[in-house]
């Protein structure tokens, strides 16, 4: 069993959110020649040949080498609209799901993001890679210290501070958040989360039950009360905590 305490580990530079990128642009890996051709189609027929159309949605999607996230012998798959195991019975999300959420965030460079199960650092990279400051919350260790060395081999570790814990209670010490982004479904939101969420800001869960059909909930906090929207039918890995998870 993961040690749940809230160990805090901030990832290497400095985190300023004065320029999208501190200390320079990330290097970004080359994709590999065989890679090019399949995320090239990830892009064209996956993402904007369906609903994604916002440009730096894709620009974000075109940049991040996913295939740096996913375990070696899984990487020939990294372009393929499917999720991918992770290791710890968890899985990476489909490029396509990544996207949609993404672009239901209605993001903008600077916003403070709370994201609960950095699972493989993936959407954690991509939020960075978009101008966020995200803050992201992993129960099982290995998975987050994972996910820690690609994002700061990537360049990324400016904009992110990774922690290991129970992300059900939320992450009080730096709320409240302009958007907050769980990639484990829930029987409904929890109740820290709804509280760190600042005013006018946009919350994404996906709510219902393991192995049932889930719906991914778009929340919206206008004067201290949220009102949610089923956007997407979902299957995620359950959110898994305490009061209730
Ligand atoms: N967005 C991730 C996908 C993560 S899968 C990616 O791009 O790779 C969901 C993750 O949520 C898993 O890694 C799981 O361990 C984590 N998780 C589940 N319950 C959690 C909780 N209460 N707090 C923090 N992380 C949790």
């Amino acid at each position: 069993m993961t040690d749940h305490s809230s160990r805090i580990f901030k990832s290497t530079g400095r985190v300023t959110g004065e320029t999208p990128f501190p200390g320079g642009r990330p290097a970004i890996a080359p994709v590999p020649g065989e890679l090019a051709g399949r995320r090239r189609r990830m892009l064209e027929i996956d993402l904007a040949g369906r609903d994604i159309s916002d440009p730096a949605v894709l620009a974000a999607l075109a940049a991040v080498p996913r295939h740096e996230f996913v375990p070696p012998p899984l990487r020939v798959h990294a372009y393929d609209d499917a999720p991918l195991p992770l290791g710890r019975g968890q899985t990476i999300s489909q490029p396509y799901l990544v996207a949609f959420m993404t672009q239901a965030l209605r993001l903008s460079p600077g916003m403070r993001v709370l994201e609960i199960g950095t699972g493989s650092g993936y959407q954690t990279a991509v939020l960075a890679e978009m101008g966020m400051e995200v803050f992201s919350v992993e129960r099982h260790e290995e998975l987050s210290l994972a996910a820690e060395a690609v994002i700061d081999r990537l360049g990324y570790g400016g904009r992110v501070t990774l922690r290991v814990g129970d992300g059900t209670l939320g992450w009080p010490e730096e709320a409240p958040f302009d958007r907050v982004l769980a990639a484990a479904a829930g029987p409904r939101i929890p109740a820290a989360l709804a509280g760190e969420l600042g005013e006018g800001g946009l919350l994404l869960m996906p709510v219902g039950g393991f192995r049932e059909v889930q719906s991914l909930e778009l929340a919206e906090k206008r004067g201290g009360v949220l009102t949610a929207a089923r956007l997407l039918e979902v299957s995620f890995v359950p959110l898994i905590g305490r009061d209730g998870f």
